[in-house]
């Protein structure tokens, strides 16, 4: 449908009540519950991933929990219900958010510079994170957060309005509602739109696979590289997510890693060193890694943010290890926001915070030496 047809569209916001609500808007937008678009059951679709066990117990094949939940339960996420032996997603179409943001606040920093992408959420996650960011969305219960029922139409309807290049499937955890990001995903392919998950890698290896086929990029939160920290304070398991990381190389989805540094807990940088030279060897060294600051947040409040220089330190180890793109987050100016030619070391785009504000590579080439820097720059 064209932009006049959807701005006619009974159902719809006018394109200026939409731009003033996705583009202007600062935080993420939460969708206010409707009369009659908030009923649960218009949100059921049956699950992909799944087998069926004795006594209508089934099987959630989705991600490495690979829960076992009898009739009339849910899963670990919440977000999933055995109904009389059959499973089903309960977030089909059900966003709790949609904000215009910058491909750079995801990050990705070698996927379409200076683009936006239109962003949205759905309810819950499979794990629990004490420093989780957007809890308000991804730990309250399902009853709890107001929601829209969407249909892969509207949103890309919504992407075309607002010139987004990409749909970002994003602030809670995207695997839990892979049906509809899926059927997204694939409709924005088919218009020319692309489509990016930031993720936190808990996902088997089929799922994945499935998903690689309409999905363009992918943002792994490589949370430390230690499975205690798994343990006590993300509630995952590490090696699913180190799989992750291995088969979007396989699939070829353009990849970036962000490592969240919270102070004390996992920013050794012995540890760090580990997981570069993991990368490098498992991965290659074009993998981009984001070193983040944290802000406490959620149950981890007793923390002081992270020292800037804890992150210089780790992104130097990585460097020193051999990585080719280290970068720093949430240090707005920092010049480790900016791309570097890994042959001849000039910068080749700058940043400040989520604003690119120089980008001199041409046709993805440094424009210095000519040495070809990998990314996806072109649509
Ligand atoms: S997606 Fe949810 S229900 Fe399925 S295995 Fe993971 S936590 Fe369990």
């Amino acid at each position: 449908m064209d932009e006049k047809s959807f701005k006619d569209s009974p159902d719809s916001k006018t394109r200026r009540e939409f731009l003033k609500i996705a583009g202007t808007v600062s935080l993420i937008y939460s969708i206010p519950h409707k009369s009659g678009q908030n009923k649960e059951d218009s949100t059921i679709k049956r699950a992909r991933y799944y087998r069926k066990l004795p006594d209508k117990k089934v099987q959630c094949l989705l991600c490495p929990w690979q829960c076992v939940v009898r009739e009339g339960q849910k899963g670990h996420c919440q977000v999933r219900r055995n109904i009389h032996g059959k499973y089903y997603s309960l977030v089909y179409g059900r966003v709790s958010a949609y904000h215009v943001d910058p491909i750079e606040k995801k990050p990705f920093f070698h996927f379409l510079p200076s683009t936006n992408a239109f962003s949205i959420a759905s309810v819950g996650c499979n794990v629990d994170c004490k420093f989780c960011q957007n809890w308000e969305i991804a730990r309250r219960g399902l009853k709890d957060v107001p929601f829209a029922k969407l249909t892969p139409e509207y949103i890309i309807k919504y992407a075309k309005i607002s010139g987004c290049r990409s749909i970002a499937f994003t602030y809670n955890e995207p695997t839990i509602s892979t049906e509809f990001n899926y059927d997204v995903a694939a409709l924005a392919k088919e218009n020319n739109i692309h489509s990016v998950v930031i993720s936190n890698g808990f996902i088997n290896k089929k799922p994945l696979q499935d998903l690689a086929k309409v999905i363009d990029a992918y943002k792994v939160d490589l949370k430390a590289f230690d499975q205690s920290y798994y343990t006590n304070i993300v509630h995952g398991e590490l090696k699913p997510v180190l799989d992750t990381i291995v088969n979007l190389k396989s699939e070829g989805v353009w990849t970036e890693i962000v490592y969240l540094t919270v102070p004390t807990l996992n920013d050794d940088p012995l540890k760090i060193k580990a997981m570069a030279r993991w990368i490098k060897n498992e991965v290659g060294p074009d993998v981009p890694v984001h070193f983040s600051r944290f802000y406490p947040r959620y149950k981890l409040k007793n923390l002081p943010p992270t020292p800037v220089a804890t992150v210089e330190r780790l992104r130097n180890t990585a460097l020193d290890v051999g990585l080719n793109f280290v970068y720093i987050g949430n240090v707005p100016g920092h010049k480790g926001e900016n791309t570097y030619c890994p042959n001849c070391g000039k910068p080749v785009i700058r940043r400040i915070g989520f604003e690119v504000i120089e980008n001199r590579l041409k046709n993805g080439k440094c424009p210095y030496c000519g040495n070809k820097l990998p990314g996806f720059w072109e649509g």
